[in-house]
């Protein structure tokens, strides 16, 4: 080490005390009156200035408002003016003419009607000279300009006005500037021209006394007066406030100087004594920002860094630590250094380091450095050191500066990065956070996992219980995984009752999700209540190149799967499940268009009756056959617009379809032989326009309501069944025949059943399929065929594929078969065939 070590430290006073008489004092009252003559004549002169500016503006406007209501005067009279009558008038004999009456009286009106106006006078151009007509002050003449008392009309005269001799060459409107003083007193004229299509024939010449402009001149001159009077009275007030105010400050500052001054006589000026009087100022001021002075040095050799150890701090603090933790530990006989070091944030330490070598390096005066000090209870404060730095001769670098505790301002920071980065129901991290942390984890660990996981019966909860236990039961959910995860993951709510769990290593992922599904079956208890909760589960793991939004909607597609398929269990995503999810979109955007471009048609399924063997029915089954994806089937495109308001307008096509159907048949075979089902999708028996357009097929097509039999899944009924039934009775009040459709297959309740308005009941394939094969579903059949005679239900059974499955129907006297033994669906023309041949062969 070449540097020379230093042991006392060099200490610059961190306040000066003055031990003088109160210069300051003086100081401050010469100040004030400075300031107040300045600001006197500051706020004068400024008024002054901003008066006088206003008053010329005002007067500039005033002056061409003036000028506006004089052309505008001039305007109105040379309409009136008659410009024959103008040309009538040439000479002096002239002037007992009818014409120059009339000339005169319509001058004269104005005169008379407008107190401005003084004088109207005309003029004529002639071979390009001025001549005067009438004047409508004097019959006999006129005043003013090159005219006299004796002027007469026809007579020639040479104006002295600019203005005019504007208005006659140009023919546009002029005023004069300034008033003319003439014998009969003091005008301002304005010219109007007298045009006779584009051509300049002569001029009206309106004279107004200026004692209208004067008047409202001398009105903004007072205002003007007002200004200036009000802005120097305002700066007097000011001056005088401060003559009052330095009256107090010189009472203060003597006070002060003379305690300051009490106060440094009990001072030496030994570091010690200093060190107190600080301590006194702390202590006096409690709300002050608690603050250490420290000083010391630094040993350098100048080439090292710090982590070498030749850069040695033997610094220590100056003043009692206002913090009491450290007063602690310094009282235990520890030093500073040592302390400080202890409990330093060591990240921040080594940044401390950082900062300050390169400091040195770079013989800066000075530096800042924040950084953490972690206590006990995991409790962390935020300091600021800022350091000034000394270099000596002996590579010796003397060092005194202030070390501020900032952790407020930091916990004001921390609150705002919380806001945008945490969920204030939950605490857990929101979105944006989710987001960015997925896609800093990818960056190193491209293998990480997304479970996605939602509360499905959310909104139940929140409507049943309100959202203030909603937000409970999401804060306890959101609690409940973060323990389940534990330092495996990291949990955050990305909206409503959607969660999600970060796994940044592939495998533990499997526990993992075992673990949080165990989480999730654990009931939630809050305020000594359980809240039954579903929660569903989906996850992914991200393939190579992946994104934090790819694996969030990936994660989703496996959770909505979850939801479709009421699955208890997690649900892992699959590349199908995209494939699938972008099929569908593909194929609703193509449906919109298949409507408009007719790729839909209705076929017909046979429905016989099972002892005349007649078809008295027959079931409307869509198809789509689409121009780019061939032949769709129902079981594909009907969910899909089952999931938008599209059934509805697919519903409405059916029903007209079928409308039209049941006209034709009921043209060939008669009113009311045969009956065409269609199917009625759950939304659309929600919807309840859907009625409309019952009623208006049935009108345009002329037939009755009992020719149609509207099918409704025994599922959809049931599973929401509050929300339909009221369309069913409406349907049923209109005389539709309503059947529920795959009975069987949706664990529907005997009550609920029986308190619905069905006139039949279609039987499942599935018990079709039993026959013969499987006893269990053969009795059940039974059963079912028995409650539908004690519920009075018409029974047709589905699917019939062969002879027996037929027999044995029959046999426990089934009503109606429907299935490919008879028929497949069919094209219109073809049942139509089926049908005739069928009542033909009965008859
Ligand atoms: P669904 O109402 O149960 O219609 C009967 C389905 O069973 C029809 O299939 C029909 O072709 C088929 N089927 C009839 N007999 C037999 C048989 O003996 N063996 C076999 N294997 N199948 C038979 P499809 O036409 O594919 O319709 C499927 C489903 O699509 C329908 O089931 C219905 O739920 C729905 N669907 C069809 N058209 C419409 C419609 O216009 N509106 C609504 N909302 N749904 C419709
Ligand atoms: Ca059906
Ligand atoms: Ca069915």
């Amino acid at each position: 080490m070449r540097g020379k070590l230093s042991k006392k430290a060099e200490v610059s006073a961190p306040i000066a005390i003055s031990t003088s008489q109160p210069a300051e004092s003086r100081e401050l009252r010469r100040a004030v009156t400075r300031a107040s003559i300045l600001t006197f004549v500051v706020c004068s002169l400024g008024g002054f200035l901003a008066s006088s500016f206003i008053y010329r503006s005002s007067v500039g406007k005033l002056k061409v408002s003036h000028q506006d209501q004089m052309k505008f005067a001039g305007k109105v009279i040379a309409k009136q003016v008659d410009l024959g009558l103008v040309g009538k008038v040439k000479r002096a004999e002239h002037q007992s003419s009818v014409a120059f009456k009339k000339l005169l009286s319509q001058a004269g009106l104005s005169t008379a009607s407008d107190p401005r106006i003084a004088n109207v006078s005309i003029v004529r151009l002639v071979d390009n000279k001025v001549r005067y007509v009438i004047d409508s002050r004097s019959e006999s003449g006129n005043s003013g300009d090159k005219k006299d008392a004796s002027s007469k009309p026809g007579d020639e005269f040479a104006s002295t006005s600019k203005n005019l001799r504007l208005t006659l060459s140009k023919g546009i409107a002029s005023v004069d500037a300034e008033s003319n003083t003439t014998k009969l007193g003091d005008f301002v004229s304005s010219y109007t021209p007298l045009l006779k299509g584009k051509r300049v024939i002569g001029a009206v010449v309106v004279d107004m006394r200026p004692g209208y402009f004067q008047r409202d001149l001398s009105s903004v001159g007072s205002a003007f007066k007002s200004g200036i009077f009000a802005t120097t009275g305002f700066a007097l007030f000011l001056a005088l406030c401060a003559g009052f105010y330095r009256r107090r400050i010189g009472l203060t500052t003597e006070q002060l100087s003379a305690d300051f001054h009490s106060t440094s006589k009990k001072l030496n000026k030994t570091e010690e004594e200093l060190v107190d009087a600080v301590k006194v100022a702390n202590q006096a001021n409690k709300s002050l920002v608690q603050t250490l002075w420290t000083s010391g040095c630094l040993i350098w050799d100048g080439t090292g860094s710090l982590q070498d150890d030749e850069f040695v701090w033997v610094g220590d603090v100056k003043f009692e630590p206002p913090f009491k933790w450290l007063a602690d530990e310094l009282k235990n006989g520890r030093s500073f250094d040592e302390v400080w070091r202890e409990y330093k944030n060591e990240d921040d330490q080594a940044t401390w380091q950082r900062i300050v070598t390169h400091a040195v390096r770079n013989n800066l005066p000075g530096t800042l450095v924040d950084y953490r000090i972690n206590l006990e209870n995991d409790r962390v404060l935020w300091f600021s050191e800022q350091l000034n730095f000394e270099y000596a001769e002996d590579q010796t670098v003397l060092i005194s500066g202030f070390i501020t505790d900032i952790s407020e301002q930091r916990n004001k920071d921390e609150q705002v990065r919380k806001l945008a980065y945490y969920d204030t129901v939950t605490g857990l991290i929101n979105r944006t956070k989710i987001h960015e942390h997925i896609s800093e984890l990818l960056r190193d660990k491209p293998k990480l996992s997304v479970i996605g996981i939602e509360i499905s019966n959310f909104r139940n909860v929140n409507e049943s219980w309100g959202p203030d236990i909603g937000d409970r039961l999401l804060y306890e959910v959101g609690n409940a995984l973060k323990e389940g995860v534990g330092n495996f993951g990291v949990v955050g709510r990305l909206a409503g009752d959607d969660f999600v769990v970060i796994v940044p290593e592939e495998a533990s992922i499997a526990w993992l999700v075992s673990k949080i599904d165990e989480v999730c079956q654990k009931p939630t208890v809050i305020d000594g209540v359980e809240v039954a909760k579903i929660c569903r589960m989906g996850y992914v793991t991200a393939d190579d190149g992946e994104t934090a939004v790819g694996l969030i909607r990936k994660a989703n597609l496996a959770l909505e799967i979850a939801r479709k398929n009421h699955a208890t269990y997690p649900v892992p995503y699959k590349a199908e499940m995209s494939f699938k999810a972008k099929m569908r979109v593909e194929l609703e955007t193509a449906m919109r268009q298949a409507l408009t471009d007719r790729e839909f048609h209705l076929m017909f399924q046979p429905i016989i009756c099972n002892k005349t063997k007649k078809v008295v029915k027959a079931e409307a089954l869509l198809r789509w056959n689409s121009s780019r994806f061939g032949v769709v089937s129902p079981g594909t495109f009907i969910p899909i617009a089952e999931e938008s308001d599209f059934i509805n307008t697919l519903g409405n096509y059916v029903i007209d379809e079928t409308a039209r159907a049941i006209s034709k048949l009921n043209e060939a075979i008669g009113q009311d032989e045969i009956c065409i089902s269609l199917n009625l999708s759950l939304r659309q028996l929600k919807n309840q326009s859907t009625l409309n357009s019952f009623s208006s097929a049935l009108e345009k097509w002329n037939i009755g309501p009992k020719s149609m039999l509207i099918e409704i899944t025994e599922s959809s009924i049931m599973h929401d069944a509050s929300e339909g039934t009221a369309m069913l009775d409406q349907l049923q009040d209109r005389g539709f025949s309503l059947a529920i459709d795959d009975f069987g297959t949706g664990y529907s309740s005997l009550s609920t059943l029986a308190s619905l308005p069905f006139n039949c009941l279609k039987i499942d394939k599935k018990f079709v399929d039993g026959i013969g094969v499987d006893r269990k579903q053969e009795a059940v059949l039974a059963t079912i065929v028995r409650l539908a005679r004690a519920l009075n239900l018409q029974i047709v059974a589905e699917g019939i594929e062969q002879e027996a499955q037929f027999h044995f129907l029959r046999d426990l006297d089934v009503e109606f078969s429907q299935g490919f033994y008879f028929a497949k669906p069919l094209p219109f023309e073809d049942l139509m065939a089926m049908v005739l041949e069928s009542h033909a062969a009965a008859a």
